[in-house]
């Protein structure tokens, strides 16, 4: 742990460990970092499980494919510890389905994601376009040139479930969570100790401290070190369509659809009917660059455009493809190689100040297993178990875009 050397006199404002806002990823690392018996502070700008960030709402896919081989791997230990929570706090967030991945056989995406299911010993079975058909009595209908990818191991997650259960678990090993508490900056002082002050005047002092700021990360940071981290807001939309009334049960977890992904540009992903009867989620993993203090709240309209062609194409007229009867601003932190950020703070901070951010729209199944490794290098100075060069900042030092990849992004912006 850290060299912070305080004097005793204000205990109630001294901890082992801040945390920078409570969406998933702050409130699984107070869960980890509370767990190890590490006194922990989580402090969020809002109310605890609001709208506003990221990390709310009805569903969340888990998916073990990726084209990224270094993701599968973190989803394979993330599914692990998302069972252990719900073990111990005695109710599910996950609720186990099939992942159905289609696109052009073609695709380069698709394609490293069928070999990254190989590297990782992951189960899956390759579809022409009629076993698409068949294999859903004709709920799904694919071109000729794509083929369907069926594998295990993915899950629907209740969001906002799952960000309480693990603020719960936390504050049951004695962690302190503080709402409505925007924190204004980040320092270090005399002691060595770090500093966290927040809009409400208070100061709490820390040996460590992680910012997961979601999409205010980059506007932070730069408060704080006046450095640039290639973070991007942006602003997306959650929609659910209304499924015809006679394949209402084709379309639910309970009459086993899976949990999908549409590769191409932009790439489209849904869940099986589950939170709210008779409708299916399927949205546009894309939308437009934001402020995220100056949203403008509306779909993207050439996106909407997009999706309504694709729900009208793709499950055989079964579904209302007129418009979304719900329709639900989000945002994602965007990194231009749409790889997370995992790293040190360095400078002055050195190694006691993490940040965690950059989840580019991908996150939120592996809350808990980030939440590990940030307490890991916050506690141990390293993380094993994960690929980390790929989530370092000085990634862009060495090249403005990022890792290179040898296939396209994946989230569409109005660029479209
Ligand atoms: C529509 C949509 C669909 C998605 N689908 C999937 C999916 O299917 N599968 C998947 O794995 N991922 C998915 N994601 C991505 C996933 O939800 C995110 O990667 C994840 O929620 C990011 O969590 P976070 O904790 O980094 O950010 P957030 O949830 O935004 O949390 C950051 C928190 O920090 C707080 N904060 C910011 N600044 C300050 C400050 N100065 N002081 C105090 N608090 C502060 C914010 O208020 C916020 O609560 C989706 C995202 C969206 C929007």
């Amino acid at each position: 742990m850290g060299s912070c050397k305080r004097k005793e006199d204000a205990v109630e404002h001294n901890f082992d460990v801040i945390v920078v806002g409570g969406g998933i990823m702050g409130s699984c690392t107070a869960y980890q970092t509370s767990k190890r018996g590490y006194s922990t502070l989580l402090l969020e700008q809002f109310d605890l499980l609001h709208n506003r960030g990221s990390s709310h709402g009805e569903s969340r896919t888990l998916r073990v494919t990726y084209p990224e081989p270094y993701y599968s791997s973190m989803v394979l230990e993330s599914s692990k510890l998302w069972e252990d929570a719900q073990s111990q706090i005695g109710y599910r967030v996950l609720y186990p389905t099939n992942q159905l991945d289609i696109g052009q056989a073609s695709d380069r995406s698709l394609q490293a994601a069928i070999q990254s299911c190989r590297s990782n010993s992951i189960e899956f079975r390759v579809l022409d376009h009629v076993q698409v058909s068949q294999e859903f009595s004709g709920g799904v209908v694919v071109p000729e040139d794509w083929i369907g990818v069926v594998s295990g191991g993915a899950g629907v997650i209740k969001p906002t479930k799952a960000v309480s259960m693990f603020q719960t678990l936390a504050f049951h090993n004695g962690a302190i969570l503080k709402d409505n508490m925007k924190v204004t900056d980040i320092s270090r002082d005399i002691h060595g100790c770090i500093v966290v002050s927040t809009a409400t005047g208070e100061k709490f002092f820390g040996r460590k401290c992680v910012i997961t700021a979601g999409a205010w990360m980059s506007k932070l940071v730069k408060v704080v070190t006046g450095r640039e981290v290639p973070i991007q807001p942006l602003e997306t939309t959650i929609c659910y369509w209304k499924i015809k009334k006679e394949h209402e049960r084709d379309y639910s977890i309970d009459g086993r659809f899976p949990s999908f992904a549409g590769y191409g540009n932009p790439y489209i992903y849904g869940t099986p009917s589950l939170e709210y009867p008779g409708l299916i989620k399927v949205g546009v993993h894309g939308g437009r660059f934001c402020d995220p203090d100056k949203r403008s709240w509306t779909p993207d309209p050439k996106l909407m455009d997009f999706l309504r062609k694709w729900v009208q194409e793709k499950f055989g007229g079964r579904i209302e493809h007129d418009h979304p009867v719900s329709a639900q601003s989000c945002m994602y932190s965007m990194t231009p190689d749409e790889d997370y950020v995992i790293d040190f703070l360095g400078g002055k901070f050195g190694k006691d100040v993490i940040v965690a951010g950059g989840f580019s729209g991908h996150g939120f199944k592996m809350g808990p297993v980030i939440g590990r490794v940030v307490a890991d290098l916050m506690l141990h100075g390293e993380a094993k178990g994960i690929e980390l060069q790929y989530f370092k900042l000085d990634r862009f030092d060495k090249n403005p875009k990022g890792n290179i990849k040898e296939f396209a992004e994946q989230v569409g912006t109005s660029k479209l």
